[in-house]
């Protein structure tokens, strides 16, 4: 690997840039990545955790990429190794997090809404998911509540609310799908994996969302990285190549 380029890392989203959506990425893409890697350092990172990772990239994917980021870096191999983990519960304290839990908690049991079900609030390592109708509703009632969410704006108004009350802990909204919303510290979204890449002046990143409100926005605006938006895993080759893989 003497040839590669030293301070050089080509950085991958997953879903939408690697492997179509929720996807197993090809053995082509497989392929191209193992080629690329004899020239350039590559790192992926996705939101999701290693075990999902693992089962879109393959079960060696901790040894095929350089770095491997999941829960944004939550999460972090380098070179099959495991160099660094971070979660809410760690990182706000049980003080904090059963205040915040305990508020919630009280806010939905206070809210009129039409129906609600259960799993008000999903605990994830780096994440907390709340869902004011509940995680265990059916589709039917999902595709209802978004309908009446779009009008009463349940979520936005609670989401106000929370901001302010817990203002002193630099949390981050997240409004996404039909039912619920994400909550985490500020600062845990793809740019956290950047922390580890301090050895590296030219980070290039390759994602599909990277605009406003995309997951990929972040890290693809940032000062510390080079921004490729792809359209799709063949797309992500077609720019490598020419980027990484043309005669010079
Ligand atoms: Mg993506």
């Amino acid at each position: 690997m003497a040839v590669r380029k030293p301070g050089l890392i080509a950085l991958f989203d997953v879903d939408g840039t690697l492997s179509a959506p929720r996807k197993v990425a090809t053995p082509q893409m497989l392929e191209f990545i193992g080629e690329l890697r004899k020239v350039v350092t590559v790192g992926v990172v996705g939101g999701s955790d290693l075990s999902k990772i693992s089962e879109q990239l393959g079960k060696t994917v901790i040894n095929d990429y350089d770095y491997v980021f999941s829960e944004n870096g939550l999460v972090a191999h380098k070179y099959g190794k495991l160099i660094g983990t971070q979660s809410v519960k760690s990182f706000l304290g049980e003080g904090n997090l059963k205040e915040l839990i305990n508020y919630i908690l009280h806010y939905i049991a206070d809210l009129d809404i039409p129906i609600k079900r259960g799993t008000f609030i999903e605990f994830r390592n780096g994440m907390l998911n709340v869902s004011p109708i509940g995680r265990n509703c059916s589709q039917e009632e999902r595709d209802e509540f978004e309908k009446y969410d779009k009008v009463q704006n349940v979520r936005p108004k609670m989401i106000s609310v929370l901001r302010e009350k817990f203002a002193h802990l630099n949390l981050t909204f997240s409004i996404g799908g039909q039912i619920s919303f994400d909550v985490f510290p500020q600062g845990w979204d793809k740019t956290y994996c950047l922390r580890f890449l301090e050895d590296f002046h030219e980070i290039h990143f390759f994602g599909d969302k990277t605009y406003k409100g995309g997951n990929d926005h972040e890290i693809y605006e940032s000062e510390r990285t080079v921004g490729h938006t792809v359209t799709s895993p063949e797309d992500t080759m077609q720019q490598c190549k020419a980027l990484f893989l043309a005669n010079p």
